[in-house]
Formats: C-alpha cells, structure tokens, sequence
C-alpha cells in the first residue's frame, strides 16, 4: 500500500490526487470511507508509482522538500527538515569554519537543518505549504550568512585592490550575482553564498573593477584578471552550475 495524505474538506464532492514532492495526498469529502480510498489509491497505484518516480529523477534545482539538495559554499548539502520548538537553520559541523577558503569541491551529504516552529509549522499540512516555509527560512539564513562572509571577503578584497565603494547591499536579484552604479555602490546577491569561495570572490572583484570601469572593455578584464587570475574557471563553474542556482517557488 502506498503512503498518503488524506485531507478532507466540508465543501469537496469528489475524490482528489495529487503527486508533488514526493508525496501523494488525497482531498475527500468527509463521508468517503477510508476503506473506499485505500482502494481508489491501489487502482492508481501504477499511475502514481510512474508519478513519483518522474519526481525522483529531477534532483537539479531545489524544491525545498525533505532530503532535497542544496549548494551551499559550492557544497551539495541535503535538506532535513523538522518541527521543534523554535525555527533555526543549520549546518551539521561547521562547515564555515572547516572549509578551506581556497580548497577545491568535495561532494559530501551533510545535512543542512531547516527547524519549522511547532506554532507555524502544525497548520502547515500540506507539502507545498511546508515547502514555502523552508524556502523563506533558507532566504533569511542565506542573507545572514551573506551579509557575514560576502561583506567580510569585500573588506579583504577591497584593501587587496584599493577599490573602495560607497555602500554595499545584500539583496535579491532574480537574474544576476552583483552589481555597480556610477555612485560606486555595490549590491550583491544573497544566493551567491551557493557558490564556493572563489567564485564569491570571483563576482567581488568583478564588481570592484566597475568602480574603474563602468563597462565591460578590454581594459576592465585585464583589471579583473589582474586581482583574479583564476576567473576563467569561476565563470565557468558559474556557467556549468546555473540550472542549481536558481531557487523556483515550490509548485
Ligand atoms: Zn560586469
């Protein structure tokens, strides 16, 4: 027998499948017996295992249910989500503080913690609603970490390169990592902490350089060149790793 949801609701008149993250949830009325259910699902039963093995073979992008993947610092780390007293997002040891700032990547299964408070996390039965949640905790942890290690590395950076900006912001952007104006401020994506270290620095630069060169000329590259001799690759591993690198809202 497979395993399901069952949500039933006063206004349903019929019976419901649905197949998403994994799971499978049925919407009945409330005077459907389970027994009649049971076997509605053993009917489907090919049709759902076919649904959930579709499911299974589209671990590419991320949608934030239990033991999907996620990069983190370059690393693939596998989503554990669970309900305790109060929300929290962690990482099993502390891979901060381990990794090797210009290490190459090593695939591992650590687990990145998403904690769902009890409060919010109890009214949310259903797994998209669920899958939301961990998305918006994952956005608030990504922008801490951001605003710690991007402004960190951009100190370090801009004393390296004498490149000095007026502000510096870390935000949202939907399609790009960083960015310059003519009034020298630099904003950065907060997903850009996906990315191992040097390609964090890789954008840094490259967005330090504008404050030289507000164009993308021969001149600016060899500035960029000049502080990253390695961008090649981190545009490459940008380029490679693109299609994980965006975060879809749960459907
Ligand atoms: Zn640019």
């Amino acid at each position: 027998m497979l395993e399901y949801q069952l949500i039933r609701s006063k206004r349903r008149k019929t019976l419901a499948l649905q197949v998403r993250h994994g799971h499978v949830t049925v919407r009945a009325p409330y005077y459907v017996t389970t027994s009649f259910i049971d076997t509605f699902i053993q009917e489907k039963s090919a049709w759902l295992l076919t649904k959930l093995a579709e499911q299974k073979d589209k671990p590419d992008f991320c949608d934030f249910s239990q033991n999907s993947n996620l990069l983190f610092l370059g690393e693939p780390l596998t989503l554990n989500i669970y309900l305790a007293k109060k929300s929290n997002v962690f990482i099993d040891n502390s891979l901060v503080n381990e990794v090797d700032l210009f290490s190459t990547y090593k695939p591992s299964l650590r687990q990145l913690n998403v904690v769902i408070s009890e409060r919010v996390g109890l009214r949310l039965t259903e797994p998209l609603a669920r899958a939301k949640q961990v998305k918006k905790l994952l956005e608030t942890y990504f922008k801490q970490q951001a605003e710690q290690l991007i402004i960190e590395r951009l100190e370090f950076l801009s004393r390296q390169t004498s490149l000095i900006p007026t502000t510096v912001n870390i935000r949202q952007y939907r399609a790009r990592w960083g960015s310059c104006n003519n009034r020298g401020e630099l904003s950065f994506n907060y997903l850009l902490m996906m990315a191992p270290i040097f390609v964090i620095d890789y954008v840094i630069i490259h967005e330090l350089c504008h404050l030289e060169y507000l164009n993308h000329s021969k001149e600016f590259w060899q500035l960029v060149e000049k502080y990253c001799p390695n961008f090649q690759t981190a545009k490459k591993w940008l380029s490679i790793n693109q299609s994980q690198l965006h975060w879809q809202n749960p459907s």
